[in-house]
This record gives C-alpha cells, structure tokens and sequence, in this order.
C-alpha cells in the first residue's frame, strides 16, 4: 500500500519509511510524485499542523497521506518555541538551525542545571481517502545544553541532552535515535493502531 508522506525532509522521511516499511507501506515523498506546494502551517498546536499538512496533501492526491508536525518544549520558557521551533530566530534556509540554537542558548544561559528539563513532541496525522483520520503524539524528555555538542541529525538535536545515556542526540547515530525520538515514539503508536485495524 502507498502512502504520501508531507515533507520533503529527508530526515523524516527515513523515520516514517523506516517504521511504516516494516508494517508493508511504500512510502513516496512529495518530490517523488512531483508535488512543489508551500502549506501554511498555521495552527496553534503540533497537532493542529499535522492534520492541515496531510489533509492538503490527501486534497491534492486522493491519496492516503502522512504528515508530521515536530517541535521543542523547554518548560522553563513556557513552552518555547513549540510550534515555531523550525522559525524561532526566523532565519530561513540553511543558516535557520545554527540560528534557532543560537537563540535557545543565549535565551537560556542564566538557567540553572536543574531547570533545563525540556521534550522533543512529534504528531503524526495519517489521512485517509475517505476522510478518516488517525493522529498519534510522541515524546522524548531531555535536558538542554549550555552549548552545542555532537554532528548528526538535525535542528535542535545538539542542544538536546538525553541524561540516561549522558549524550546529545546529535551525538547518536541515526539508528540510535530513531529507536527513541518523539517521531519514533509517535510512529510506534500508529503501527499499532494500524495492525489493529487490519485485525
Ligand atoms: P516542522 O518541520 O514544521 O515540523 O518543524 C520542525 C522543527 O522542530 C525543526 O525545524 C526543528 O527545529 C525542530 N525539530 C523537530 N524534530 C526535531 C528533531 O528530531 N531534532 C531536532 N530538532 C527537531
């Protein structure tokens, strides 16, 4: 079966391929079917988002869509920058992530130790053809940094410390990380429902 992932970031892409592969999901990305569109992604919540990006994509396809809206919590700042993470310091491009830290640790250098505690949240929405829909939530619970550590992944994972294992998620593995993300945890969630629907 096909599924139309809502992005073109290729690091979520190989989360949603990786984890709904295995249940039998082709999943195609938007440059795969030739799809360019810019959805304004305008609502107040990870979840409001989700659904607006996979009922634009389901709208424009017929087809079953998947889309994920992601962010950062740091409860210290209530809540901050949530669903404006991807545009906190509002650069665009390449230069947005070394910006959005920038920000986070300037806005966060007076926070003691022992209030930095902040979660990574992922929705994911998957519509189907016949407007029916399924939205699941993950999370994953950290500790930002005074400063950037470690190369891989992506946006804010640098920051991000994860106490039991005494790394930033930049300092995992693209395998590491996706057993215990936000997305992984929310993806995990779907498969679930999705194999008990076909029970
Ligand atoms: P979205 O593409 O609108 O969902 O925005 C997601 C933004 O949240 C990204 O640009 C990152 O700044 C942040 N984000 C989401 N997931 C992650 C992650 O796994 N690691 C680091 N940052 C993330």
């Amino acid at each position: 079966m096909e599924v139309i992932a809502a992005t073109n970031n290729l690091h979520k892409l190989e989360e949603i391929r990786e984890i709904l592969g295995r249940l039998g999901y082709k999943v195609l990305s938007l440059d795969d079917i030739g799809i360019k569109t810019d959805i304004d992604e305008n609502g107040s919540t990870f979840k409001e988002n989700a659904l607006i990006k996979a009922k634009e994509i389901c709208k424009l396809t017929g087809r079953m869509s998947i889309a994920d809206d992601s962010g950062l919590e740091v409860f210290a700042l209530n809540g901050e920058p949530g669903v404006y993470s991807a545009r906190y310091a509002g650069a665009e491009g390449d230069e947005k992530d070394e910006a959005n830290n920038k920000k986070l640790i300037e806005k966060m250098k007076d926070i003691p130790e022992d209030k930095r505690q902040a979660r990574f949240v992922s929705s994911i929405a998957l519509i189907f053809p016949n407007g029916k829909q399924i939205v699941t939530e993950g999370y994953i619970n950290g500790i930002i940094g005074y400063e950037e550590k470690g190369d891989s992944g992506f946006g804010y994972d640098p920051l991000f410390i994860i106490p039991e294992l005494d790394k930033t998620m930049a300092q995992l593995s693209s395998l590491e990380k996706n057993k215990i993300s936000h997305r992984a945890n929310a993806l995990e969630k779907l498969k679930r429902i999705l194999i008990e629907l076909k029970a």
